[in-house]
């Protein structure tokens, strides 16, 4: 598979063209960023491990039932991935407050829920990725219309009932993460993006550490050690 031109720079990822019209390589970067990219800094090997984490979780998924972009891992820091149109939806699934959710509302950080909530942020930076309701999603013709959002909302609730006994297994909680969506050259809505602790909160079931993007968040240390940790729990 060639590598062509540079079609998309996000903060963590860049995505390449390739000779085939449908397909993109996804090339993972060691940069880090937080706070709507206020807070920068670099890990080496981070995008490594991201690339190696979310092509097991996409194969698991595949597994299940979940229909992703991902195709294969090409190298340490590609992946090879269907082209997809993506829907500039930020989808979070939250099992435990914490984060926004606890800043926001006043819910005690680590209370766990009574059901899983699902939100929707608009992937928007210049915006700072504010919460949307169905309202706004429509009005902003980010969906087609109501039963998209039902679907989004449907598939990442399948995800997590996939995910969190998988993690559990793994004496890890998840805690919350974040979903993206694509429309594939079929226009099916399939999950893109990637599945990685920038995205997801890990929690150690027994010991509570932070093993995900809030020890950098957080300015905790030790991130490349929890990534690796992360990995390792979930080919072991
Ligand atoms: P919160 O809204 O509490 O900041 O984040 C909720 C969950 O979604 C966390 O797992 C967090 O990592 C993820 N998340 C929310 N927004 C973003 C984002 O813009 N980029 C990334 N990588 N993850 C996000």
């Amino acid at each position: 598979m060639e590598k062509r031109e540079l079609i998309y720079e996000g903060k963590a990822k860049l995505l390449y063209n390739t000779d085939d019209k449908n397909l993109v390589i996804a090339e993972f970067k060691d940069d880090l960023t937080a706070f709507n990219g206020a807070k920068k800094d670099s890990e080496a090997g981070k995008g490594a491990l991201n690339n190696k984490i979310s092509t097991e979780l996409f194969k698991m998924l595949a597994q299940n039932g979940v229909e992703s972009h991902f195709i294969e891992m090409l190298d340490d820091n590609n992946m090879l991935c269907k082209k997809v149109d993506i829907i500039m939806i930020e989808v979070i699934v939250r099992n435990v407050a914490t984060g926004s959710l606890s800043k926001n509302l006043g819910i005690p950080d680590g209370k766990i829920l009574p059901f899983t909530l699902v939100e929707f942020d608009y992937k928007n930076d210049a915006l700072g990725d504010p919460k949307l309701n169905d309202q706004h999603c429509l009005i902003l013709e980010l969906v087609k219309n109501e039963g998209e959002l039902d679907l989004l909302r449907a598939m990442a609730r399948q995800i997590n009932d996939i995910l969190r006994p998988f993690f559990a297994t793994k004496g890890l909680n998840l805690v919350d993460f974040k979903l993206e969506f694509g429309r594939d050259e079929n226009g099916n809505i399939i999950l893109a993006d990637e599945i990685s602790p920038d995205n997801c909160r890990f929690w150690d079931l027994e010991t509570g550490e932070k093993m995900d993007k809030d020890r950098f968040r957080q300015g905790l240390g030790g991130l490349k050690v929890a990534y690796e940790e992360v990995l390792k729990r979930i080919i072991g």
